[in-house]
Parts: C-alpha cells; structure tokens; sequence
C-alpha cells in the first residue's frame, strides 16, 4: 500500500516554516528503510523566535477564559478524531507500528485533550477562613508559565499530546521538541490545533539537535516548566539543567517491568495479555513486560503457552492490515537489542524463540523469549526497549517480590492471580508508578501516568496531570 508522506515544518508563531536554508535530518520508514522525509532543524533564530512567540502567547492564553481554552481543546479532538485515518497512517510510515496500534493511539490522543478540556474548567481556588474578621483570604491556581515539552519517538501522537493538552489547559504555552525520528505526527496535532483556532504563538514545535534545543530552551527566562519523556541518562542531564535554572520538571523516564504470575492465575489470559502487552509498539515502550517471573508450580505450563502466543504473532510492514508487530524503530535499537541478546547467550541463556533479525528488508527483529538467564546478564539491569522478553522461576511471593524491586527502575509493574489476598500485598509492594492486576492496558487519559525512583517524577494524566503546570498564589486582603 502506497501512502504519500506529508511535508515537513517547523510551527513558530503559526507560521510553518519550510526547510530552505536550515540544516535537516532524513526520516525513514522503519518497515523498507527508504528514505521518506527531511526534517528541517531550527536555527538559533529560530529558537528564539519560538521563545518569544510562547512569551507573547503566554500573555494571551493566560487570560483567556478556561470555558474557552476547552472549546479549542474540544475542537482539537474533534479534527484529530476526523483525521485519524490519515494521521494514523503517517504515524505507521515514521514510526513502523501496526496500523491497528496507530489508530488506537490518535484516538487516544484524542481524548486526552478531551479530557484536559474539561480538567481546565475544573481547576479551582479556595477561600480560606482567616483569623481576623476583616480579612479575605483566597487561594488561586495560575499557569505556571511557558512550557518546553520533550517527547521521543515511540508514541509521536500520545506523548506530545498529554504534555500539550495538559499545559494549555492549565493556560500555558509551550514549546514542544518531539522526536526527530516521528515528526509528521506530531505536526498533524500541531495542525489540528491551529485549525481549531489556537492563538498564533501559544504552541510553537521545533526539530534540531536535542541536546542544542534542550539546553537552549530550558537556560531561557522565557521557560518556566519542563516535561521530558524519554531515557533515564538524557532525563538526569535534563534535570540537572532544568534544577541550575530553578526550573521544575516532569520526567517520565524508562522501565523494566517485571510480571509476577503466581500458580493461581489464569495461564491462558496471562500469556495472552502478557505477549500482546510485551510486544505491543515492538516492545518500544517504557511500561513494556520485560522480566516475566512465574511461580515454579507453572513455570513450564506458562512458559509454552507465552512462547506460544509470542510464535503466533504476526510480524511485518505495520501498514499491512495483517501485521501486530512492526518493524524496530530505528538501527539504534536493533544494535542495543543484538548487544543484549548475544550477552545473555554468552552467559548461558535459552533462547526459546527468536533471537534474531528477521531476513527482509527495514528494521525487523523476531518477537525474542529467553529463559535460564542468569543475574548477571545486562538483560537482567538494562531497559530492552524492544521485543525481549526474559521469563524466571520464582518459588514464593517474598522472593517474587524482591526480585521485581531490585532495580532502581519503577515504573510499571504487573501481576496475574486469583487471589484477592495476593493481588492486595502485590498492589501494595511492587515499587512502580503504574501496576496492572490481571492485565496490561493502563495508557488512558482519565488514570495518571508516571513512575518512581529512577523512572522519573510527576504524573501526565489524570486529575494530577494539569497540577504540574499551575502555581499556586494566596490574596490576603483586608
Ligand atoms: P536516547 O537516550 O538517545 O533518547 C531518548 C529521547 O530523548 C529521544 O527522543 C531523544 O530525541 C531525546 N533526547 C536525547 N538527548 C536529548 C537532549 N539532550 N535533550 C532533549 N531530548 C533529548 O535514546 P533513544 O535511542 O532515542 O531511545 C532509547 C531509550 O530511550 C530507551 O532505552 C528508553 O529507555 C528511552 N525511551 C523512553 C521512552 C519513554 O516512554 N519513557 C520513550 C522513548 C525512549
């Protein structure tokens, strides 16, 4: 199937700006390896031009009243709802996923402005009782300010959108870098916005080198808020700038989730859910199962059912309606998952299924299950981000328990069991931000999203999600 991918811009001041005579870098289609777009970088000029258009947008958003900010917001689902199809299709050229993984994530893109629309209109003050009589004391919310908001490849729909729906309901404005790698996407929301009538300057959208357009943004007076999703090295530089500028951040860093399946649990839906959940976004995603520990009663009974379910999974261009897996992202990931592939081997792993690229053109990788790998393989410590799964015995819930909080990852965590009093004590243990019981779909806008320890801080959905773009100012007037 032939699509046409759409031109590339940067959005500054509701202006698109096309390429001539700005450095640029190619974007491919993962599934082919063609070459498929150039993405213009922003200047300095073009930085700063951002920087003043959020600063003026600013002044103008802030006072617009929230019931009207949510008629925008509203519209933009809208339009976003409208285009689907298409955005949804640009979205698997750039990126690779499955078409049908495309259209659930515009969707939900969707409703995240949908829902920040209507949290805006909720964002209230308080009057507090004073000490005095004569005294009036009153609590307000107010939008913290200019945004810059960092958003990566793997979800170029979701992501930009909990950051910017969430700020400019709160009335910010922002400037967003979302990944060079997935740039149509997240110009196709830009569009939606403008189209809906959001004020020129309030979202402005650049492309460059990352760590030239962070530094840059995040050192300006004009940025008073930073979000990043992304890895946990660029997440700690990215807060060490943003605490030298005083500034606060939201970071929603990686994962290494673990599933805890004990002997009680329905083995069926467990491997079933567990494999769509593993290799969903190709494993490209940071609440991605990765170390998939089961109670030795069941260990082997779980294990063939889940290398069942991984075997039968259809890989392939995500464009194909058969696909459920697509191709890797990018070459990046497809090394630093050989790397850890053949280290688990060199340490004795069992590879169960897969375990290597698949003989086709574009970025292919086959859905990989390993067991008998020992503590020490890097697979055991490093974030996969990609279709690798380790499964282990585990014995009792204790030690089941221990080992899903060894490492300083928190993020999501999951578990599968009958009994009441189990999914309780795991609720309450497992050292993540996000925890599935029974199964493992927990992106949606209504729930906050965010992890612990080095996984970050901050949540981007929910009630909670619109709080990290407010400051809070008390009026105490006689
Ligand atoms: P990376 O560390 O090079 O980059 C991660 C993201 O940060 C990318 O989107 C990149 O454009 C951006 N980035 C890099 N340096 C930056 C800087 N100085 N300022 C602002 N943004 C910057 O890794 P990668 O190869 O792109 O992705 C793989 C790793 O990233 C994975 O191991 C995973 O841990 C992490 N990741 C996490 C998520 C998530 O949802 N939490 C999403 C994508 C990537």
């Amino acid at each position: 199937m032939s699509v046409q991918y759409d031109e590339l811009f940067l959005f500054i001041e509701g202006e698109w700006i096309g390429g001539a005579g700005r450095d640029n870098s190619t974007v491919l289609n993962p599934a082919t390896g063609a070459v498929i777009g150039r993405v213009p970088h922003a200047r300095r000029e073009d930085l700063d031009r951002a920087l003043e258009a959020a600063d003026r947008g600013f002044e103008v958003w802030r006072r617009t009243p929230a019931y009207d900010r949510a008629k925008v917001l509203r519209g933009t689902a809208a339009l976003l709802r409208e285009r689907a199809e298409a955005i949804a299709r640009q979205l698997t050229l750039e990126q690779g996923k499955a078409l049908h993984e495309a259209q659930y994530e515009v969707a939900s893109a969707a409703d995240y402005f949908e829902w920040f629309a209507e949290e805006g209109r909720r964002v209230y003050g308080r009057t507090v009782p004073s000490r005095r009589p004569e005294v009036h004391q009153r609590v307000h919310k107010e939008p913290i300010g200019p945004v810059a908001a960092f958003a990566p490849w793997n979800f170029p729909a979701i992501t930009p959108s909990r950051k910017i729906a969430a700020a400019l309901a709160a009335g910010c404005s922002v400037v967003l870098k979302p990944g060079e790698e997935c740039p149509a996407t997240a110009l196709a929301i830009a569009r939606a916005l403008d189209d809906a009538g959001l004020p020129r300057g309030v979202l402005n959208v650049v492309f460059g080198l990352p760590e030239l357009i962070s530094r840059h943004l995040i050192e300006s007076p004009v940025i008073r808020k930073v979000s990043f999703t992304g890895s946990v090295p660029v997440g700690r530089l990215l807060a060490a700038q943003a605490g030298q500028a005083l500034k606060p951040i939201t970071l929603e860093l990686g994962g290494h989730a673990p599933v805890l399946v004990f002997a009680d649990a329905d083995l069926d839906a467990a491997a079933r859910l567990v494999a769509a959940g593993k290799f969903r976004g190709t494993g490209q995603i940071c609440l991605s199962p990765t170390r998939i520990l089961v109670q030795r009663p069941v260990y082997e009974a779980f294990l063939s059912k889940f290398v069942a379910e991984t075997q039968a999974l259809k890989v392939g261009d995500g464009l194909d309606p058969e696909t459920q897996v697509g191709p890797i992202s990018n070459a990046r990931r497809v090394e630093a998952i050989a790397a850890l592939v053949a280290d688990a081997r060199a340490c004795g792993a069992t590879v169960r299924t897969g375990g290597g690229r698949i003989d086709r053109p574009g970025l292919f990788w086959q859905p990989t299950v390993l067991t008998d790998v020992p503590a020490h393989a890097r697979v055991m410590h490093e974030e996969p981000f990609g279709p690798l799964a380790v499964v282990c015995p585990f014995e009792t819930i204790d030690e089941a328990l221990a080992e899903a909080n060894r490492l300083p990852y928190g993020l999501a965590a999951y578990a599968f069991t009958e009994s009441t009093r189990t999914a309780v004590r795991v609720g309450n243990e497992l050292e993540a931000g996000m925890i599935g019981i029974n199964h493992a779909q927990m992106i949606v806008c209504e729930l906050p999203f965010g992890g612990i320890k080095d996984s970050g801080y901050g949540s981007e959905g929910g009630a909670e999600g619109i709080q990290s773009y407010l400051s809070t100012k008390f009026i105490s007037q006689i």
